[in-house]
Order: C-alpha cells, then sequence, then structure tokens
C-alpha cells in the first residue's frame, strides 16, 4: 500500500499494531511515522522498528493519510486539539480508544473530519489480532477498504454498529488479559501435579489456541465441541461439573458487563 501511516502515541497497543503491519508486508517501514510523550519510547520503537519517529504531534498529522491516535481515552481532547488546525480534508482519523465516539471526536475537531473508531487488541503484534470498526459517513468506501486491509494486515475485523463498539472491549479488546489469566491458572494447576513451569504453559497455551482454532474452523457450537471431550461418567465431566459449581461462565458474563459499563464510561 503506497500511504503514509501515523500514530500519536506508540504504546503497547500501536506498537502490537506495526509489529504485525511491519510483519505483514502491508506498507514499507519508512511509510510508517510515530511520535510519543517521551523520546525514550522514540528511541526504543526506531530501534525495534527501524521506522520514523517524531516528537512533534503537529508534524505527524501534516505527514500521513491514515492517522491512528493512539493515546489514553483522557488524552484525545488535548491531542486533537493540537493537531486539530495541521490536518488536511483528506485525513483519515482512526481512533482505538475504549468510549470515544464518532460524535465526540467531530465535536473536539469542530469541523467536518473523516473518522473511524475501532477497537483493536494487542495479539495483533503476532498478527492474529481482532479489531471492530465503525466510521462517519464521509469516510469512502476506497478508505474504508484500504483501513480494512491495514487491520486485515495483523489478524481479521468486523465492522459493526456503533451502538456496539462500547460493548466490543468487553468480548476482544480486553478478553486476552482474561485467557492469559486462564493459561496461568491451568499452568498453575498442571505446576501443582508436578509438570515443569515451562511445559505447563506450552500445554496449556496450545490447548486454548487449539480449541479456539476449533471453534472457527469447524464451525460448530462450542458446547457441542464440549460434549466430544466429556466422556459420560470420566474425568474431563467431572472438571465441568466443579467449574459449573464455582460460576465459570457467570463469573467470564458478568465481568464482561463491568468491563462494558467502565468501557463506556472512559470517553
Ligand atoms: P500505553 O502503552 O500507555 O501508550 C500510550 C502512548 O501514548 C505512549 O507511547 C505515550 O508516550 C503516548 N503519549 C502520551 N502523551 C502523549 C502526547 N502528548 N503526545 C504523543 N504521545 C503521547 O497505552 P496503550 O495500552 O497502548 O493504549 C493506547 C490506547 O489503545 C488507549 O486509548 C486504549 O484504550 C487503547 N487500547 C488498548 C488495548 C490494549 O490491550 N493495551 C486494546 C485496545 C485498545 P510515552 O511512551 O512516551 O509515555
Amino acid at each position: 500500500m503506497d500511504k503514509k501511516i501515523g500514530f500519536i502515541g506508540c504504546g503497547k497497543m500501536a506498537q502490537a499494531m506495526i509489529g504485525g503491519l511491519i510483519d505483514s508486508n502491508l506498507i514499507e517501514r519508512n511509510n510508517i511515522i510515530v511520535s510519543a510523550k517521551s523520546n525514550e519510547t522514540l528511541l526504543k520503537v526506531k530501534a525495534l522498528y527501524e521506522i520514523q519517529t517524531l516528537q512533534n504531534n503537529v508534524e505527524l498529522a501534516t505527514k500521513v493519510d491514515y492517522l491512528f491516535l493512539a493515546v489514553k481515552p483522557d488524552l484525545y481532547p488535548t491531542i486533537i486539539d493540537e493537531i486539530k488546525d495541521s490536518i488536511s480534508n483528506h485525513t483519515v482519523i482512526i481512533t482505538i480508544a475504549a468510549g470515544i465516539t464518532l460524535e465526540g471526536v467531530e465535536k473536539s475537531f469542530g469541523k467536518e473530519v473523516k473518522i473511524i473508531r475501532t477497537m483493536p487488541n494487542t495479539p495483533s503484534l503476532v498478527r492474529e489480532g481482532m479489531s471492530a470498526l465503525c466510521h462517519n459517513k464521509i469516510v469512502t468506501d476506497s478508505e474504508l477498504n484500504e483501513v480494512m486491509a491495514i487491520f486485515n494486515s495483523f489478524g481479521k475485523c468486523e465492522i459493526v454498529n456503533e451502538n456496539l463498539m462500547d460493548a466490543i472491549p468487553a468480548v476482544s479488546g480486553s478478553s486476552p488479559a482474561y485467557v492469559y489469566l486462564m493459561i496461568e491458572a491451568l499452568a498453575d494447576g498442571a505446576v501443582l501435579q508436578g509438570i515443569p513451569r515451562k511445559q505447563a504453559y506450552n500445554l496449556a497455551a496450545q490447548a486454548v489456541l487449539g480449541a479456539a482454532k476449533m471453534v472457527l474452523e469447524t464451525e460448530l457450537h462450542p458446547g457441542e465441541l464440549k460434549d466430544q471431550v466429556c466422556t459420560p461418567g470420566g474425568a474431563t465431566i467431572e472438571a465441568i461439573a466443579e467449574l459449573e459449581k464455582q460460576g465459570f461462565r457467570s463469573s467470564i458474563i458478568a465481568a464482561m458487563e463491568r468491563c462494558t459499563t467502565k468501557s463506556s464510561a472512559l470517553g
């Protein structure tokens, strides 16, 4: 793709996307420009990804076609205020922050701006990201297709209605954290039985990866896949019965409700 992509903010989420994007070869390294607050981050990112860095958000905003705002949600008003007079009519703004709405961004710019609101996740670093996108009316089909190509280069993406965006962090933006917790718990359980720690993480993580692939590739209902593992009177159903007793599924659903409430309040 012969476009320039900028990231204002280059922390965990931006670096995950940049890592995946470079790995995919969709775009040349010298077409990616980033800015951050500290010189320390810029030096680190330059050494790691060999991309252009700038400590000036305004200069960056004037140079790129697609501009990711990759700072924390509370910094959006400050950053937008800083760059609003410098972006061209063609620049597409891409937000990645929970709770930041299209209308809110339009109001902060105080003029008509092309905006794509997204919610990515950190597995983008290994090109297994999952992102949801929505956009305002003035984004053209070709711009949307290019931005989808960017997100697809480091994983998969879905277009959703904006009224569902606050629910996305709970299911894919934040959910890697709960899965890491589960992998850690599985490994702890294995270590408790005497399995060495490193093998325990490999066994647990590969089992989670395999189960996710089974859902995606067989397209069978997760309940059916669970049934296939549960021999009547066997060991797996013993584990399932205990998980149900301990509220495994209801605790995940309750956690997701809290995540959604918090996400919508962040903007
Ligand atoms: P982070 O690691 O704290 O990164 C924030 C970045 O913003 C840092 O590089 C920081 O620079 C930079 N920054 C702060 N003030 C700045 C300024 N005035 N000008 C330019 N850059 C500035 O945060 P993160 O986890 O990447 O999150 C960034 C956004 O992604 C958030 O809005 C979050 O909601 C969203 N998000 C995150 C995840 C996730 O899993 N982490 C998932 C989905 C969405 P320094 O490095 O110099 O401090």
